[in-house]
């Protein structure tokens, strides 16, 4: 029997004891997946994964811990912070949950003060690397993510308590742009000092995630195309120059989607649910959505969706011009969205100018977002760039068309209409008249049914399984371990 690679997987927050975004995806379900990878595909070996995460409070009410493992101090500056640590169980995937007063009732995963989600993160970070030596496992893999754990890959190096020091790390890149900024402070009275490594600019030397990138063994960004971007000028953030000196070491690797929760064979939110052979029966789920938003029921009217956090990333002022830019054509559109002000504001003035087309529903809407995958025609994604992105993994999933930028992951799922195979409508620029351009080819396609039946088809037979993904991580960390000086 050959030994298992024993992987420390360490986030800031995973579902489903814990979910803000897609990070939380991520941690609750690659560890699990990396687990149930069958040795046969690793040359006879397996991944014993293993999840820290902080204990937050909201965590307590949902998980009943098997046992305490650990109690110790970390350093600081104001005096020892005590971390208490558990350990439970899902799917059987240990869970070691770190507690300190730091994620205390009331505390939320993230703030929007960077000292304040420094320390936290910080001392979880410290912790976590300790953790090993009180349960009797030492990992072969450090894997780390974002920029809250991302001083890891040098704490491992730095610190000989650890007896971490020779193992090689991975950092995972989720959304680079959120570099840690702001948590200085806190790493200093932490005890842990700026990098200096010289390849880094200098004003990043304190920052915990460009710390991590000049440290860890392999960077693995979420989507191979968003690995390429961030050694680029546009979407490195000022670190693309460090990057390129980095890019043997830097990949991407595609998230996976929970094709479970994902399926609109079994999803109960649905009007009907359907499946590739009787794909008729989606037509009531839009019928449905029509109907409840007092929209025409022409079947021939493309009805378009957005469902997006309300953010400048995410181009949605892009899709109000274009829509505008479109309207010789009759397509309706429903928006799901909430976040920022100017954005919701300018999706309310839409629906304005074309009361009888629009509807602005500005919430978080679980239940209806699944509604509108399996109901709308085609789904707009116009991304200034999208590290990987769920939304057009789910969309196609249901049969739902994306029109999206070609950038990160959207370019890296979506084949446009132009290559056989194709599953969407791809454009280059951030500019609303190339979305409009991609609109109108859309609504062309749209208008024959058998191709645009044959399309959806397509996007609905994709694999964006967990597997898929967790067999890439496998090879990563093998890789790293066979060429271990
Ligand atoms: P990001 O993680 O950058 O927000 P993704 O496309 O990776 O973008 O994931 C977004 C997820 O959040 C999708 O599952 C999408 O359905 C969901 N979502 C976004 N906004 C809403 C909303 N207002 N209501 C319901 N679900 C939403």
């Amino acid at each position: 029997m050959i030994e298992p690679i024993k992987v420390l997987f360490m986030a800031s927050e995973a579902d489903p004891l814990i979910k803000v975004g897609g990070l939380g995806d991520v941690a609750g379900s690659l560890p699990i997946a990396l687990r149930s990878l069958p040795p046969a595909w690793l040359e006879g070996s397996r991944v014993d994964a293993r999840l820290v995460i902080p204990f937050h409070a909201a965590i307590r009410s949902k998980l009943e811990p098997v046992e305490k493992v650990a109690e110790f101090a970390v350093e600081h500056a104001k005096g020892p912070i005590l971390a208490q640590v558990y350990r439970a169980e899902i799917q059987n995937l240990p869970i070691y949950l770190i507690a300190s007063r730091l994620f205390g009732a009331g505390e939320p995963v993230y703030t929007s003060d960077n000292y304040r989600d420094g320390l936290k993160y910080g001392f979880f970070t410290l912790a976590a690397l300790r953790l090993p030596q009180f349960i009797d496992w030492k990992p072969d893999i450090l894997h780390f993510n974002d920029w809250h754990t991302a001083t890891g890959p040098y704490l491992a190096r730095l610190d000989p308590e650890t007896a971490l020091q020779n193992t090689p790390s991975v950092l995972s890149i989720h959304n680079l742009p959120y570099l840690g900024g702001g948590s200085e402070r806190a790493l200093a009275e932490l005890g842990i000092p700026p990098s200096q490594d010289e390849r880094l600019p200098e004003w990043s030397r304190s920052m915990p995630l460009p710390i991590g990138l000049a440290n860890a063994d392999r960077i693995i960004a979420v989507s191979p195309t968003y690995g390429e971007e961030i050694l680029t000028p546009e979407f490195g953030c000022g670190l693309d120059g460090f990057l390129q000196e980095r890019r043997e070491s830097v990949t991407g690797i595609l998230n996976g989607l929970d094709q479970k929760s994902w399926d609109p064979e079994s999803d109960p939110a649905l009007a009907a649910c359907f499946n590739s052979s009787q794909i008729d029966l989606r037509e009531r789920n839009k019928q449905a959505l029509v109907k409840n938003f007092a929209l025409n029921p022409d079947p021939r009217l493309p009805l378009l969706i957005i469902i997006s956090r309300m953010d400048y990333q995410k181009g949605i002022d892009l899709a109000i011009d274009a829509l505008s830019e479109t309207d010789d054509f009759a397509w309706q559109a429903i928006i799901l969205g909430t976040g920022d002000r100017t954005i919701e504001t300018a999706c309310q003035h839409l629906q304005e100018a074309y009361p009888e087309r629009v509807r602005a529903v500005l919430k978080f809407d679980a239940q209806l977002s699944r509604l509108m995958y399996a109901g709308g025609d085609m789904i707009l994604m116009p991304s200034r760039y999208e590290p990987c992105g769920l939304a057009q993994m789910i969309a196609m999933r249901y049969g739902c068309i994306p029109i999206a930028r070609a950038t990160g992951g959207l370019k890296d799922t979506i084949r446009d209409a132009v290559d056989p195979g194709s599953t969407g409508f791809l454009f280059k620029e951030a500019r609303s008249k190339e979305l409009a351009v991609a609109l109108t080819r859309a609504f062309r396609y749209f208008s024959d049914p058998i191709q645009w039946r044959e399309m959806q088809l397509r996007g609905m037979q994709l694999d964006f399984s967990w597997q898929r993904s967790a067999l890439a991580y496998a090879q990563a960390y093998r890789s790293l371990l066979e060429n271990q000086p």
